[in-house]
């Protein structure tokens, strides 16, 4: 393609996935698959590749989520809540760890692997031991401060065993199936339109001005990760992941630690068959580096971790499973 045609497409790409991440994120209600949706990010990427000058700060690629909305206070993050990056086959991934190998300087390694869950990502504040904000992920940077709606949420404690000033747990809420399913044959009494896919209902039931009406919808939280925190010294995910379970918040339990990206790549396939009988959506497997040193020496990107990566489950799947969920309402 010729430099005028692919500028002008750099743009139309920007352009569209613009307006599907304003649909996905800030209205809730996708109007295209998440695949079509990754498959027009990465032309977008491939083309910001060949040309780094044509990359600019307003470029989706250089921001996670979208706008945030009015509505709700806005809370400034202490650390930024990032997105991941995300492969779509072994080769992929098998790039991704030799890229980590190389970065370590040939150090052994360990991955924890856990089930990408297909929700909202929350940062959750506790000062001594006292639940005070929720905050959504938002731009990253900037969220909504959602702490009455995630009052609602009866898997998240109140109160934690700790007396620091400070501890941020980040995690995702989600709609459990059985919860979604219902709320969508509601939906469909009522004469309303139904949500696409338990994580749109999800954000949708989050955001609602009205905490009565979050708390009607029955969500649930998975703890896994840890944010801007005072006086917690843990030196893994691992660790992370068992400190969270003492803290009676509830860890995905599909959780496995491997050595090698065999043992990874196993794994992932492993769900090749199961993933969908699960009591909650997932759109992936999520491979993080399990030392926290290690994490620190491989760094971010302003957008993602350079120390994990999302593999996401094949189009085929996705699409029928978008498609499956809107045929059996
Ligand atoms: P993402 O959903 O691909 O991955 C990052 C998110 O994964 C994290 O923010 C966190 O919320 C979540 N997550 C779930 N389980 C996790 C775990 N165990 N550990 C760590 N994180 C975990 O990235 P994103 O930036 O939230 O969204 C981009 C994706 O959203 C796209 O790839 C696409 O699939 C979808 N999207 C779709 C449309 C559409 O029109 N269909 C539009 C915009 C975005």
């Amino acid at each position: 393609m010729d430099t005028i045609k692919l500028q002008a497409r750099l743009l139309e790409l920007r352009k569209k996935i613009d307006e599907l991440s304003y649909q996905y994120y800030t209205l809730d209600t996708p109007t295209m698959t998440d695949y079509e949706y990754d498959m027009m990010y990465r032309e977008l990427e491939d083309i910001e590749r060949e040309h780094p000058e044509w990359v600019t700060p307003d470029s989706p690629t250089q921001r996670v989520g979208s706008k945030i909305s009015g509505g709700f206070e806005k809370y400034t993050h202490d650390r930024p809540m990032l997105s991941l990056g995300d492969v779509f086959n072994d080769e992929e991934l098998t790039e991704f760890d030799q890229r980590v190998r190389h970065d370590l300087g040939g150090e052994e390694l360990e991955y924890v692997v856990e089930l990408k869950i297909d929700g909202l990502a929350v940062n959750l504040i506790y000062e001594q031991g006292r639940f005070v904000r929720g905050v959504t992920r938002g731009d990253g940077r900037v969220g909504e401060d959602i702490t009455n709606n995630v009052r609602t949420i009866r898997t998240i404690p109140l109160r934690i065993d700790s007396d620091s000033p400070h501890i941020e747990i980040r995690g995702e809420v989600y709609m459990p199936v059985r919860s979604f399913e219902k709320l969508n044959a509601q939906r469909r009494d009522d004469e309303l339109e139904p949500f696409a896919n338990p994580r749109n209902a999800a954000a949708g039931s989050l955001r609602q001005m009205d905490p009565q009406i979050t708390a009607q919808r029955k969500l649930a939280f998975f703890a896994y990760a840890l944010g801007g925190t005072i006086g917690i010294e843990i030196p893994s995910q691992e660790a992370l992941l068992e400190d969270l379970k003492k803290f009676r918040f509830q860890v995905n339990q599909e959780y496995r630690k491997f050595r090698t990206i065999e043992e990874v790549i196993r794994f992932i396939h492993s769900w090749d068959d199961r993933r969908d009988s699960l009591p909650y959506a997932t759109d992936g497997i999520v491979v993080k580096v399990n030392s926290f040193a290690q994490q620190a020496r491989l760094g971010n990107t302003v957008k993602i971790p350079r120390w994990a990566i999302a593999y996401k489950f094949p189009p085929e799947q996705a699409q029928t499973k978008v498609l499956g969920i809107s045929v059996s309402l």
